[in-house]
């Protein structure tokens, strides 16, 4: 039988999360716990639908963009069955970017171990967002992390120039309005600067943190 991976929120098109348009994926479960994290609904590892890796990277391949972003949560709470997941959606020619709140020195460490759920994510990942979310450290100047902790890596040579030209890249937030009038937010902002934007309306945030 398939695994299954436990997902909060799937967006088939946003600008807001990696490099070009994607299909984000926020997971449900973080053992992490960040102080000052913008999701702290995504925790608890109860709730979320469960989505086979299969048909969850069919979806991606179907919305048809660049590639995929996995958000959390935790992505590396879920190693196993987002590895096979990336693994499926770069068979399709797509990208993987990933997000986690562990260090770089983290996972390598536990793939050195032996963990071999990391070693894999690690293996079909293109660019990983890594490290936890500080609040006293906040990142205005570089798009998608949230904290000047945080690096971005590349894992292969899939975004050859994309470090280069980090300042030229856009930092954005989406904010997208249901017919029921809930307000719904991606991206990485300020947060009193968001505050300000939303003060007022009907908000279900599903911010790029860590
Ligand atoms: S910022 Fe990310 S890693 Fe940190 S607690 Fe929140 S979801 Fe977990």
């Amino acid at each position: 039988m398939s695994s299954t991976v436990s997902v909060a929120r799937f967006l088939a098109r946003t600008r807001a999360e990696g490099p070009g348009e994607r299909t984000a994926i926020w997971v449900q479960g973080c053992a992490i716990r960040c102080l000052g994290c913008f999701n702290p609904h995504l925790w608890t590892f109860r709730g979320g639908e469960r989505i086979g890796v299969e048909d969850l990277a069919a979806r991606v391949v179907a919305a048809d963009t660049e590639g995929v972003t996995f958000l959390g949560g935790e992505p590396f709470d879920q190693a196993a069955p987002l590895a096979e997941a990336a693994r499926w959606v770069r068979r399709a020619g797509r990208s993987v970017m990933t997000f986690t709140g562990y260090t770089r020195a983290q996972l390598h460490q536990a793939a050195d171990a032996g963990d071999q759920a990391v070693a894999a994510l690690l293996e079909h990942t293109d660019l990983l967002a890594a490290g936890p979310f500080l609040a006293d450290q906040l990142d205005t100047a570089r798009p998608w992390v949230g904290s000047t902790n945080q690096e971005l890596v590349l894992l292969n040579d899939r975004f050859p120039h994309l470090l280069d030209g980090l300042d030229r890249t856009p930092d954005r937030i989406e904010v997208s309005v249901a017919v029921s009038g809930q307000v719904a937010v991606n991206g990485w902002a300020d947060p009193d600067a968001l505050d300000t934007l939303l003060s007022g309306l009907q908000v279900a945030r599903s911010r790029s943190t860590p």
